[in-house]
């Protein structure tokens, strides 16, 4: 692997925690326009690799790059600006704010100007970005007000508002249910039929093979199988491994 193999390329990536290696000699690449599923059970290790490259922590050992750069250790604030965002696996959003305000919160930095007033450009801004995920109608709603499938859609749109060309998402479908695995799914192939790149972790393989391009999956903190949805299903070792047989 090198920097022109992905948008996002791994290489030889570690990161320990003590004695305790939770990502190990891990090496993989995103393409332009995926929607890469990152796949393995509790503990595996992905939302460690996503700390590792998100700038959350530097990897122990190897190599990341983004958009053909080397960017291993760099802080996240420089990442968000390169174009590389994120959601948490539990998400915070401020609860005595509006859902339109925590978006305009992600859309500038100048934080306290914009929770004095919301003007012009910001909340237009924050208010295009909430349909695109489907909260126009809530967008002066508390977030406490949304059920956790809202939640979601706002954890997207905060990451939206950073107008990324990649986004991470961590465990999206946790807690959903079946219909609402769906219409998430829907609107993450409609990002990326706009062109944005995707990576979606989850612990297991519920709704996601229908709808990723191609998968990593992982275990141990190393990678287990790698390949298009086809190619998962049939994986001797995922299925002997994570599917149980
Ligand atoms: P996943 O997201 O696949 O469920 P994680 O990346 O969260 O897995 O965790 C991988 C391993 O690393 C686990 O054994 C976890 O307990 C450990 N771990 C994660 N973060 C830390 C940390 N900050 N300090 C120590 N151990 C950690
Ligand atoms: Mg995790």
């Amino acid at each position: 692997y090198g920097p022109d193999d992905g948008l996002l390329v791994l290489r030889n990536v570690t990161k320990r925690f003590g004695g305790l290696t939770a990502v190990d000699d891990l090496s993989f690449a995103v393409r332009e326009g995926e929607i890469l599923g990152f796949i393995g059970p509790n503990g595996a290790g992905k939302s460690t690799t996503f700390n590792c490259v998100t700038g959350t922590y530097p990897p122990t050992e190897g190599t990341v790059w983004y958009d053909g750069e080397d960017t291993t250790g760099n802080a996240a604030h420089v990442m968000v600006k390169r174009g590389l965002a994120r959601t948490f696996q539990s998400f915070r959003p401020l609860s005595d704010r509006s859902v339109l305000e925590n978006v305009a919160l992600a859309l500038t930095p100048d934080k306290l100007l914009t929770l004095s007033g919301l003007r012009g450009k910001t909340r237009e801004r924050a208010r295009a970005i909430c349909e695109r995920v489907g909260l126009g109608e809530r967008v002066e709603l508390s977030p406490s007000e949304l059920p956790h499938a809202g939640l979601l859609r706002l954890e997207l749109a905060r990451a939206l508002a950073t107008d990324p060309d990649l986004l991470l998402i961590d465990e999206p479908f946790a807690g959903l249910s079946s219909g609402e695995v769906e219409t998430v799914s829907a609107l993450l192939a409609e990002l990326r039929d706009e062109g944005l790149t995707l990576v979606v972790v989850d612990h297991n393989m519920r709704g996601l093979l229908s709808l990723i391009d191609r998968a990593i999956v992982i275990r141990f903190g190393s990678k287990l199988a790698e390949g298009t949805p086809e190619e998962i299903r049939a994986n001797e070792a995922v299925q002997e491994a994570y599917l149980g047989g």
